[in-house]
């Protein structure tokens, strides 16, 4: 049933990892926890038991923009849902309870605040509820970073409707979050679905903060019109940034919380629709994102922990191609950072977390280890193997005996007495003439020039890493003041060396992690592109609600021309098939009349499968071969068979198996499509073997 709903309302032929078993576990009416990347595909997780049950499921979400985008894609798939919003007038309101009482909304949307009022629990008790679900739950802690009031009275559900199971969704769960999640909405006895948090398409690299516009310009260009999102610390920030960009040439724009609701949604649907490539924003630009195809995340200021930053560059690549991202960090990004925390005012306890928090993004940031290790071991997934495709795996850092740079260094901070920041101690060691140096008579001391051979960078570099080693450490009471550590003095006295690594800005000129997207750049894509995005324009809604760009890519390479291939398409299910099909088939096989004599010289695309058969090469051989789902190539094997080729389809389907499909094909009055057959033969059988039970049992009826 519940991979019916998949293919058939979805059109995906597999779960991902961690969606059965949390759909099951909600059927069986038991409360959860689901923590899963962001990209991991949560929402399935909701949706598909809210489809399988005839209740209702109410969603809580945060935003009212989120929320209209996954109406609107559900709409899409041809399921009725709805979202609650207090811009609607009583008529609409009127007519979702009337749809609710009927039993034809299957799915609810409404935020937070609206759920906790006497009124709604009054209502939500007189029908039937399947479960709730809590989507963005870490905001319920305080321990996360997105903290909303009005989530903590989301515990009275629990009370309010002991029966009635809870799932809680998130992306951002350290294990206290986690705890406090599972405290905070009454769910003690809820079973926790970990997924792994590494996102294998996801290129992490940090780099220090310089030359930063003209890194990200260059950056940019080699993006091959890819969208992405730039990350700025302040909203004049981004305007700046934007207006850097455009001067290039570059299409962006800019987004912050303090522009008006109008000019936000206009630069947010922009960037949905592809119709702006890059967009410069705050974080006030995030939770509402549910864009498949960005292409990369990057950070012009550190992020203020590794939450906020895993969350942030997890809009990457949704879709599953490869994404890039790049993380600028200096140590002043740190202390301002720091300074918030500590002028905020929140209880020394929160401070102190987000403090400690703040040091781990900032040993990240500076780190020379693997950043997705990092990052696992950070949300409790132990892992030790490199992941191989970050800057530090790909580029591995050369570490020296520095034993002699870290002795200036801290003989410097010794003989300073102890009172300077980073900023002084590196001018001194490298023999500034600036006026603080030499009113504060830093130029009197011995080792004052003492590391002229190394540059500003390289300095800042060395004494952040004897920091993170622990043999030097801030004293963030005095002015952020460098201070010796017991483990100095050991070095001083030469009674331990030190490794360091070498600071080289060659990691920054190079623009290495270039995404290889494997975006089709042909003719029959920008068609489909275009009428997709007409069809968005016309029903204002997000065009990849329509079709995402994954769907148009696989369009353009198999070309199909029957509405049964269609079904065979990653993201068409039976909605979406019934809505445009019939417009899909007539621009493809329009497509492939007008360019008749460039295909043929190509070979039509059954053609191609077929030299690739002749070669002895499997089904699945030829769909990773030619990048395409293997139910493909079976209907291009099974369209060969037709058309007289010899071509032996029996190999791949097992006897009874085949007789099994035929007996269904007449028992079920031969129809036409295959979606009837599969749910008659169930799991056992996938849509390649009942296409080719097909194809043989038309052809013996042709034959007796
Ligand atoms: P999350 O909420 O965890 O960030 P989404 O639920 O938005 O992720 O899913 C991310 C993308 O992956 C969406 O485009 C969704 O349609 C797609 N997706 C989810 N599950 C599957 C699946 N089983 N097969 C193919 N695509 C999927």
């Amino acid at each position: 049933m519940i991979h019916q709903i998949l293919k058939e309302t979805f059109g995906y032929d597999q779960f991902r990892p961690m969606q059965e078993e949390v759909i099951e576990h909600i059927l069986d009416k038991k409360d959860a926890l689901v923590i899963m990347p962001t990209g991991g595909g949560k929402s399935l997780c909701y949706q598909i038991p809210a489809l399988a049950q005839d209740g209702l499921t109410v969603v809580v979400s945060p935003l009212i923009a989120l929320m209209e985008d996954q109406v609107a894609s559900l709409v899409q798939n041809g399921v009725q849902a709805a979202a609650l919003n207090s811009a609607m007038n009583a008529d609409e309101q009127r007519m979702i309870y009337h749809k609710i009482q009927t039993k034809e909304l299957k799915l609810l949307y409404v935020s937070p605040e609206r759920i906790n009022n006497d009124r709604f629990y009054e209502f939500l008790r007189s029908i039937d509820l399947s479960f709730f679900a809590i989507d963005e739950a870490h905001c319920v802690s305080m321990w996360g970073n997105d903290f909303r009031s009005d989530y903590v009275e989301l515990k009275k559900l629990k009370s309010e409707f002991p029966d009635v199971p809870v799932l809680a969704l998130t992306a951002t769960a350290d294990a206290a979050t986690r705890e406090d999640i599972v405290k905070q909405l009454a769910i003690l006895d809820s079973k926790l679905f970990l997924g792994s948090f590494e996102r294998h398409n996801i290129y992490l690299r940090s780099m220090p903060a310089k030359d930063r516009v003209k890194y990200i310009t260059r950056f940019i260009f080699n993006q091959q019109q890819g969208s992405g999102i730039i990350y700025c610390l302040s909203r004049k920030g981004t305007e700046s940034m934007a207006a850097k960009l455009q001067a290039a040439g570059i299409n962006a724009g800019f987004y912050h919380a303090g522009m008006n609701r109008v000019d936000r949604s206009r630069v947010q649907r922009n960037f949905q629709n592809d119709q702006l490539q890059v967009i410069c924003a705050t974080i006030a630009f995030g939770m509402g994102i549910d864009k498949p195809n960005i292409r990369f995340v990057v950070h012009y200021n550190m992020p203020k922990n590794i939450e906020s930053y895993y969350q942030e560059i997890g809009r990457a690549g949704r879709d599953g191609y490869e994404s890039a991202t790049v993380l600028f960090s200096n140590y002043n990004d740190y202390l301002q950072l720091k300074s918030f925390i500590d002028g905020s005012d929140a209880s020394a306890t929160f401070q102190q977390v987000q403090n400690a928090k703040l040091d781990r993004m900032w040993e990240y940031a500076s780190s020379y280890e693997c950043r997705t290790n990092f990052i696992l071991n950070y949300f409790g997934e132990y892992r030790q193997k490199p992941c191989g495709r970050c800057d530090n795996c790909k580029q591995p850092p050369r570490k020296f005996d520095g034993t002699v740079i870290a002795q200036k260094a801290l003989s410097a901070v010794a003989r300073s007495g102890q009172q300077f920041s980073m900023d002084l101690i590196v001018n001194t060691l490298r023999g500034s003439g600036s006026r603080e140096v030499i009113q504060r008579g830093l130029n009197k001391i011995k080792t004052y020039g003492a590391g002229r051979d190394l540059g500003y960078l390289d300095w800042k570099s060395y004494i952040t890493q004897l920091i993170n080693q622990g043999a030097l450490m801030v004293d963030f009471s005095q002015q952020n003041a460098i201070k010796l550590t017991p483990f100095s003095k050991e070095i001083l006295k030469a009674q331990q060396k030190v490794e360091l690594v070498e600071f080289t800005l060659d990691k920054g000129k190079k623009v290495v992690n270039k995404p290889k997207v494997a975006r089709v750049e042909d003719a029959l894509f920008e068609i489909l592109r275009e009428w997709r995005n007409q069809i968005a324009s016309q029903k204002r809604i997000p065009a990849y609600t329509v079709l995402n760009n994954l769907t148009l890519e696989e369009l353009s390479k198999s070309k199909p021309t029957e509405l049964e291939e269609l079904m065979e398409i990653s993201g068409i299910g039976q909605t979406k098939l019934n809505k445009y099909g019939h417009t899909i088939i007539e621009l493809i096989k329009k497509y492939i009349v007008d360019n008749q004599s460039t295909s043929a010289k190509k070979g039509a695309t059954h053609l191609i499968t077929y030299e690739l058969y002749k070669e002895g090469l499997s089904p699945k051989e030829i769909a990773e071969k030619r990048d395409m789902q293997e139910t493909t190539v079976f209907s291009h094997l099974a369209q060969l068979y037709n058309h007289g080729k010899e071509v032996d389809l029996a190999q791949y389907v097992s006897k009874p198996k085949l007789d099994t499909i035929k007996m269904a094909w007449l028992e079920l009055g031969k129809p036409e499509t295959l979606k009837e057959l599969k749910a008659e033969l169930g799991n056992d059988y996938h849509y390649g073997e009942i296409r080719i039970g097909i194809t043989v049992a038309k052809k013996e009826e042709t034959l007796f």
